[in-house]
C-alpha cells in the first residue's frame, strides 16, 4: 500500500517521499555540514546574519526615507559584509584553526561595534541601539567563558561611552547630554546583569561537563564491577552467562561451534592450608594471569566461582586436544606465585565440552562438570573430554 502511495506521489509532481525526505538530507547536510558541533555554529551564525538582515533593511529605508543619517546605507553595507564574512568562516571551517572555534567574542565585537555605529547614524531613533547591545550580550551568554564576558562587556561599555561623548559632541540637539547619561547608566546596570548571569551559566555548565564525567566514570566502574571478578579481574559468573547465550546465539544463526572447559584447581584446601588465605588468593590470580596470556587470544577466561574457572574456546571442538589450555598447563609449573612460597606451583583438572545444538547452557556445563569429575577421579593435572555426541 505504501509502495502504491509512493508511486502515485510520485506521479502526481514527478517525486516520491523518499526522493523530498532525501533531497532535505542533502540540502541540511550542504547547509549545516556533516558534523553536529560545527552545525551549530552554522545554525547560530544564520540566526545572527537574519537580525543583520533585518537591521540593514531598516537602516537603508531609514536613510533612504531621510528619518537617518546618509551614512545609515553604508553601515547596512558593513552589517551585511560582517554576516557573510563570519558565515564563510564557519561554514567553510576555517573556525576550526582557533583555539575557540566558536568565534564568538569576536562575533559580538563586531556586532557591537556595528550597533555602536548605528547609535550614531539613528539620530532620533537611537534608542533602539541600546536593546541591540544588551541582545549581542545574551547572544554571547552561550557560548563564552568568564574572561570573555568581561572581555565583551568592558569593550561594550567603552564603545558605548566613546559614541555617547562624539554624538553629545557633535550633535548636542539630538543626543542630549542627560538624556544620554540616563542611557548610560541603565544600559551599564543591564549589560553587567546579563555578564553575571552569563557567568553563572558557564559555571553551572562546567559543572555539568564535569558532572557528566563523573558520571561516565562511575557508570563504568559500576559495568566493571557488575560483570568482572574483583580479586582475579576475570570476567565473573554472570558475565560468563551471558557470553555462552551470546554464542549459543551466535552458533544457532549458522555461527561456528564452540566448546567449554571448566578448570578446577587441585588441591587448593591444601595451598590455602599451608601457606594462608592471602597466599591461596596470589594462587588464583597467577592462574588468572597465565590464562591471559597462554590461551588463545580469542579464548575467555571467566572465574566461575571459587577456585573454578570457565574457559570459553570458541571455534574449537572437544575431540581435540586443546592447546592453549595444555599451553597454560606447562606455564604454571614454572610460574612463581608468592616469593614467600617460592617453590609452590598450582595445576588444574579440566572438563571439556562442546556445544550440542539446541541445548541449554545448565546442560552444556553439566557436560563439563562431568569431564571435570572424570579429571578428577583420574588422577588431576589433566583434561578430560566428553565430546558433543557422547552420552553421559
Ligand atoms: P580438588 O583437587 O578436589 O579440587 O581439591 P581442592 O582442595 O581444590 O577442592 P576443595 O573444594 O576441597 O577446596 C577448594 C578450596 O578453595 C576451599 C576454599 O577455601 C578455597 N577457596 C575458594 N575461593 C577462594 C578464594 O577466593 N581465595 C582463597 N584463598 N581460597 C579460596
Ligand atoms: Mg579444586
Ligand atoms: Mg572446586
Amino acid at each position: 500500500m505504501k509502495a502504491v502511495n509512493g508511486m502515485l506521489n510520485a506521479n502526481q509532481n514527478g517525486f516520491t517521499v523518499a526522493d523530498k525526505s532525501r533531497l532535505r538530507l542533502r540540502l541540511s547536510k550542504l547547509i549545516f555540514t556533516d558534523d553536529f558541533k560545527q552545525g551549530r555554529r552554522v545554525a547560530i551564525v544564520l540566526m545572527t546574519a537574519a537580525v543583520y538582515a533585518v537591521c540593514a533593511a531598516l537602516l537603508y529605508f531609514g536613510a533612504a526615507k531621510g528619518m537617518f543619517d546618509p551614512m545609515a546605507k553604508a553601515l547596512a553595507a558593513v552589517a551585511l559584509t560582517v554576516a557573510t564574512v563570519f558565515f564563510l568562516i564557519i561554514r567553510s571551517g576555517f573556525n576550526l584553526r582557533f583555539e575557540h572555534p566558536s568565534l564568538a567574542l569576536p562575533q559580538a565585537l563586531c556586532a557591537q561595534f556595528v550597533v555602536v555605529a548605528g547609535y550614531a547614524v539613528l539620530g532620533a531613533a537611537h534608542s533602539a541601539a541600546l536593546a541591540l547591545l544588551a541582545m549581542v550580550m545574551v547572544f554571547g551568554m552561550f557560548e563564552m567563558d568568564t574572561k570573555r564576558v568581561w572581555i565583551l562587556l568592558g569593550c561594550t561599555l567603552c564603545l558605548t561611552v566613546a559614541i555617547m561623548l562624539y554624538c553629545v559632541a557633535i550633535n548636542p540637539s539630538v543626543y542630549d547630554y542627560r538624556v544620554e547619561l540616563v542611557h548610560f547608566i541603565v544600559m551599564a546596570a543591564v549589560l553587567t546583569s546579563i555578564a553575571s548571569l552569563s557567568i553563572q551559566l558557564g559555571n553551572l555548565r562546567q559543572r555539568m561537563r564535569r558532572q557528566k564525567v563523573e558520571l561516565e566514570s562511575a557508570m563504568e566502574q559500576l559495568r566493571n564491577v557488575a560483570t568482572h571478578d574483583e580479586l582475579t579481574g576475570l570476567p565473573n559468573r554472570r558475565q560468563m552467562l551471558t557470553l555462552l547465550a551470546e554464542h549459543i546465539a551466535r552458533h544457532t544463526r549458522g555461527g561456528a561451534s564452540f566448546s567449554i572447559a571448566l578448570a578446577d584447581l587441585d588441591h587448593f584446601k591444601t595451598v590455602n592450608d599451608q601457606f594462608g588465605h592471602r597466599v591461596g588468593d596470589d594462587a588464583l590470580r597467577c592462574f588468572a594471569r597465565q590464562a591471559r596470556t597462554h590461551l588463545r587470544s580469542t579464548d575467555i577466561a571467566g572465574r566461575w566461582g571459587g577456585e573454578e574457572f570457565l574457559l570459553l574456546l570458541p571455534e574449537s571442538r572437544a575431540g581435540d586436544p586443546n592447546i592453549g589450555i595444555e599451553r597454560l598447563r606447562g606455564a604454571l609449573t614454572v610460574a612463581q606465585i608468592n616469593p614467600q612460597a617460592p617453590h609452590l606451583r598450582i595445576a588444574f583438572s579440566t572438563g571439556m565440552t562442546s556445544y550440542i545444538d539446541g541445548e541449554s547452557v545448565d546442560d552444556l556445563v553439566e557436560r563439563a562438570d562431568k569431564a571435570l569429575y572424570l579429571a578428577k577421579s583420574g588422577g588431576r593435572n589433566q583434561t578430560k573430554i566428553i565430546s558433543g555426541e557422547q552420552k553421559v
